[in-house]
């Protein structure tokens, strides 16, 4: 057993070999990478030897070494790496929800060097970064006031936490939604320290409900806030009732609480589905505060909005959660160039990657799998009527009539591994034992891009 393990490399002799002393990184991020090697081959030695199996051939320097360059140059090549977006899912959130124009990446760009973030050039005086954005945001959400923070679940937070103490908020079981990756909003809006408190019961909640919650248990405050949660990812069918977000405003207006919504995706309608509320359409409801995402169907950079009244805006302001929770300069650019994009976007909607993608007729993709088809020699039979979804919390279950090439494969797992394996990777779907390869959401790419990754597939012909 022990020569075995005896014949494990020792530290000093792998990170001296060339492929490794080569390298200008840290010695002590080579040395515990190294360590790392050399403890998963004892690992597998001991456990070969455990179930009285031959071991094999230990690991030697010299592959050790190699073992850990390979480690290094994973690490060292760019991370995230654009990708081709084929799955048909128009902001995915494992591809970094909505991609953004060359006008917002130049102005992230810009700023990413010094920049006048928080300076006003005029007087020289120090000044808010917020200065330009928000009575730009504010116009363009039709709102009183705005405020900015660094993603959606932040906006929630921020807006829970500053208005719903000390009474806790209000939140129907209806509403309890979990928006993915097992993180749930009624957490999120507890997680500041204001208590939630579930009102009515899964299926249907009243008004009376949310009255009861506002009286308060014997002796204790009532609620100081409601909230409302958008069911962006899932429906209810069945026995069920809600009540409406006007109704529920008209009681928040009565008893002088806040009504807080959670929108999720922050549509300004104009180039989008009209049956996805917009942000104006919840203030016109009676919303006091609206929170929705800046990488949804804003189609903009990861960014948390809260647009609503100018006084329960200044008070989440002031909140020393809205110092921790503040968006960066980069973001603070691409959600500025998102919003002019916007405001120059008439009827046609703004000039966004994800509105494109959203607008294409059904005949202009089939047209373009044709001429792909062709051009890859593939059977007419792979060019497929396809659904598309908008994914990112926004209209579930609603389907956008989409094309797909659907090649014929033999085996379907690894021809979908090696798209992912080329340069730049394409990520397709696998539908019913099919590789599907969306159009929808590749509009913005190169046609002789798509056609050099697709030629790699070994498609029956
Ligand atoms: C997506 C979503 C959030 C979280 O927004 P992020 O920008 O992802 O943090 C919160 N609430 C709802 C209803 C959502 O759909």
């Amino acid at each position: 057993m022990s020569s075995a393990l005896s014949q494990l490399p020792k530290v000093d002799r792998v990170l001296e070999h060339p492929r490794l002393a080569e390298l200008d990184w840290r010695r002590a991020m080579l040395r515990r990478l190294v360590n790392e090697a050399i403890a998963a081959e004892r690992e597998r030695v001991l456990a070969a030897l455990a179930q009285q199996a031959d071991p094999g051939e230990v690991v030697g320097a010299s592959a050790m070494a190699e073992r850990v360059r390979a480690r290094v140059d994973a690490w060292a090549s760019p991370h995230p790496r654009r990708v081709l977006n084929g799955t048909g899912v128009l902001l995915h959130t494992n591809l970094g929800r909505a991609p953004l124009p060359a006008s917002v990446r130049a102005a992230v760009a810009e700023a990413a060097g010094t920049c006048d973030l928080e300076l006003e050039l005029a007087t020289g005086k120090r000044g808010s970064r917020l200065a330009v954005l928000r009575p730009l945001l504010a116009a363009l959400f039709e709102a009183e006031d705005v405020h900015v923070v660094n993603n959606g679940a932040a906006a929630l937070l921020l807006a829970c936490t500053a208005l719903g103490r000390p009474g806790g908020v209000a939140l129907s079981r209806g509403q309890h939604v979990e928006i993915g990756d097992s993180f749930r909003v009624a957490d999120m809006a507890a997680a500041g320290g204001a208590p939630l408190i579930a009102v009515g019961s899964t299926n249907r909640t009243h008004l009376r409900d949310y009255g009861a919650a506002l009286d308060g248990a014997e002796g204790g405050p009532g609620a100081s806030a409601l909230l409302w949660v958008h069911r962006s990812n899932f429906v209810q069918e069945g026995f069920v009732g809600e009540v409406s977000l006007s109704r529920l405003a008209g009681l928040a207006e009565e008893r002088g609480v806040p009504l807080i919504a959670d929108l999720g995706s922050g549509s300004l309608g104009a180039g989008l589905p009209a049956d996805e509320p917009t942000v104006a359409a919840y203030l016109r409801a009676g919303a006091s505060l609206v929170g929705f995402s800046g990488d949804k169907l804003l189609g903009g950079p990861q960014a948390g909005l809260l647009a609503g009244s100018a006084e329960l805006i200044a008070r989440c302001r002031r909140h020393p959660l809205a110092r921790a929770l503040r968006l960066d300069k980069l973001g603070v650019a691409a959600l500025h160039a998102t919003a002019l994009a916007h405001a120059r976007g008439q009827e046609a909607g703004p000039d966004l990657p994800l509105h494109r993608m959203y607008a294409l007729s059904v005949d202009e993709l089939r047209a373009r799998a044709e001429r792909l088809r062709a051009a890859l020699g593939w059977s007419a039979s792979c060019v497929r009527e396809s659904a598309a979804t908008l994914g990112g919390g926004a209209l579930p279950g609603s389907e956008i009539a989409s094309v797909a090439l659907v090649p014929e494969l033999s085996a379907v797992e690894a021809a979908s591994a090696r798209l992912r394996g080329q340069d730049p990777p394409l990520v397709a779907r696998i539908h019913e034992g099919e590789l599907w390869i969306d159009l929808r959401t590749l509009a913005d790419v190169d046609d002789e891009e798509l056609l050099a990754c697709l030629r790699e597939l070994p498609v029956r012909t």
